[in-house]
């Protein structure tokens, strides 16, 4: 298999407009209306996808906003010049991952024809080739690293309108896709982490969930290449390849077996016949609802597919249920029946068995039957009929999108070769040695350079510097590591697993600006405030926006108390348990030290309480 990994960058622009780069949750201000018109590409040709959509009627509500979209998301403006911000981060991972910048780069237009782009295409351009990433011992090529817009996101849709949100149209995202080596699930993710780190390493790119994307195109001997479109998280990638591999072994098989029975693509015809009198009394919910709405049942015989249906490809995964997702795509039918699974649902017996007298069949053949208007019953039946074919030749090839368990379902044909060709409205930038050479003289350090960096001059074990790398943190302890006498451990584990501690009980630890933890960190460091009260200063400022650190010690009474005060303190506690001192001598040292500690806890060090508790004692 091979990668192609996609990456936001954390530019202070989009790619080809100067709208920022956020995502918004309110209502939106604009929406506009589209539909797309499938167009011939330079050869001529016509996406068959793009026409069914377009026969099919489909509208496209956009929804915007004002700051985070203008008229170049809607396409009612051109495109503005390439963000070279982006660009120039674009071609720092290219070097780092030793590729070869371009001379020039020519904007593309993808065709992309979900109406995920107000425009009909995704713009792209390839900025290096030919690079490579070390992975344990192995060397995996780079085929190249780009630079593209990311797409609208959808947000639902009723009948035959989609609603898409095009706050996300534009932001810069970098696509990394390797040479087709990988040869495990594991290697995979391996492969997919070790990219990961190069473009962290940046240091420019966004953190969090849907921030990075992960294209599979993956293949077995016998098998066909299936593209796998979008993994977001890195848990789910060795599950869904593993599924992949089980999925396309099981289609083989199949095929094996119903060329042994010895059946032909040209067998099956696409003869639908109407059974809807067969149900006229059902008890079938499904059918039921469909006969009130005057809807009709079709049926097709697939010859010799008895008992293949219900061959589970994934966990409760069946030949039938691809089947019926290739309906639901393309018949806009809710699903199917096959008599693999009947009977059930409410059919009975005396139905199937009528069921296949009217489609003429033997035990060794199947039916397949859906209920809708005849127009979506027709195309849904083709679809399966096409399916059906498909299994006797083995694995069709088509792109798939994942579930959250690591399965994945039909998405859409894999589209054609032919969909690339020059955006016109943007005019070639030439990449010189120059500008190249001033890029590779101020590359970042890798981040496995950093891991042994840290563990080196900071002493931090291997979990902690692991940790710190993974945090979002690792600029911020490594300046106040610099700054302050604290020890790089103590800041480390802050950073991370206190933090981490914090945000699990519910604590908003995110609104906690970097300067205000570099403050804390600053006030142990002179003294003012105790190691143990910094995360009671964290409680209080995610609660408290706009405020600063030396409100949150004032109002939380963190305020470390002078060695006056702590002497006068202690005194006075000894005063108070005078008998108690009597009866155990410095047996009491315990007791008085919790006394003390309860009332001054995170005001002052337990290791000067103890120093000046024993001194007093013994006077
Ligand atoms: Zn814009």
């Amino acid at each position: 298999m091979g990668l192609e990994i996609h990456q936001q960058l954390d530019t202070s622009a989009k790619l080809f407009c100067d709208c920022r780069l956020e995502l918004f949750k309110e209502e939106p201000e604009i929406t506009f209306l589209r539909r797309l018109r499938p167009t011939q590409s330079e050869l001529g040709q016509i996406d068959p996808a793009a026409y069914f959509e377009f026969q099919k009627g489909v509208k496209i509500l956009y929804e915007a906003n004002k700051a985070t979209s203008c008229l170049v998301e809607m396409d009612e403006e051109p495109p503005h010049p390439l963000n070279m911000e982006a660009v120039e981060t674009t071609l720092t991972a290219a070097l780092m991952m030793n590729a070869k910048p371009v001379d020039e780069i020519h904007v593309m237009r993808k065709t992309v024809i979900d109406g995920s782009n107000t425009t009909g295409f995704q713009r792209t351009c390839v900025i290096a080739l030919n690079g490579e990433v070390k992975v344990g011992r192995k060397i995996v090529p780079i085929q190249h690293v780009s630079l593209e817009e990311d797409a609208a996101r959808k947000t639902g849709g009723e009948g035959n309108v989609i609603r898409y949100r095009i706050d996300r149209l534009g932001i810069p995202l970098i696509e990394v896709a390797t040479a087709p080596v990988i040869k495990s699930p594991k290697e995979a993710e391996q492969v997919a982490l070790a990219i990961g780190r190069v473009l962290r390493a940046t240091g420019e790119v966004k953190r969090g969930l849907g921030t990075i994307r992960q294209d599979i195109n993956i293949s077995i001997p016998d098998g066909a290449l299936i593209e796998i479109k979008g993994v977001q998280e890195l848990e789910v990638l060795q599950l869904v390849v593993k599924y992949e591999v089980q999925r396309q072994l099981k289609l083989v098989k199949i095929s094996e077996e119903l060329r042994t029975r010895g059946v032909n693509e040209d067998d099956i015809q696409g003869n639908f016949i109407d059974v809807t009198h067969v149900f006229e009394q059902t008890q079938c919910k499904v059918l039921r609802k469909a006969l009130d709405r005057k809807h009709q049942i079709l049926a097709v015989k697939l010859p010799k597919f008895q008992g293949l249906l219900r061959r589970e490809l994934l966990p409760s995964f069946r030949l039938g249920t691809e089947m019926s997702d290739r309906a639901r795509f393309w018949g806009r039918v809710g699903g199917i029946f096959h008599t693999d699974e009947l009977p059930a649902y409410g059919i009975t017996k005396e139905e199937v068995g009528k069921l296949r007298e009217i489609v003429a069949v033997d035990d060794i053949d199947a039916v397949v039957l859906v209920a809708d208007n005849l127009e979506n019953c027709k195309d849904a039946l083709e679809a399966v009929v096409e399916r059906a074919r498909e299994a006797i030749k083995g694995v069709p090839q088509e792109t798939r999108a994942p579930n959250p368990d690591g399965t994945t379902r039909y998405m859409r044909p894999r589209p054609g070769a032919a969909r690339m060709y020059p955006e016109t409205d943007i005019p070639p930038i030439q990449i010189t040695e120059d500008y190249v050479r001033g890029i590779s003289s101020r590359l970042p350090e890798l981040l496995e350079q950093k891991f042994e960096r840290f563990m080196k001059e900071y002493k931090l074990n291997q979990k902690l510097a692991r940790q710190v790398l993974d945090s979002r943190h690792s600029e911020l302890f490594e300046s106040i590591v610099k700054e302050t006498e604290v020890s790089p451990t103590t800041v480390a584990a802050f950073l991370t697993e206190t933090l981490k501690a914090l945000g699990r009980d519910g604590v908003e630890v995110e609104k906690v600006s970097e300067s205000q933890i570099r403050e804390i960190f600053n006030d142990v460091n002179s003294g003012e405030l105790t190691k143990e009260a910094m995360p009671d200063v964290i409680v209080w400022l995610s609660s408290h926006e706009n405020k600063g650190v030396q409100e949150a010690i004032k109002s939380l009474g963190l305020k470390t108390i002078s060695g006056d005060e702590l002497g006068s303190f202690v005194e006075k506690v000894i005063e108070d348990n005078r008998s108690l001192i009597e009866e155990r001598g410095e047996n009491s040292f315990g007791v008085l030290m919790g006394i003390i500690m309860k009332e001054l806890r995170g005001r002052v060090d337990a290791a000067l309480v103890s120093r000046v508790l024993r001194d007093k004692l013994k006077e």
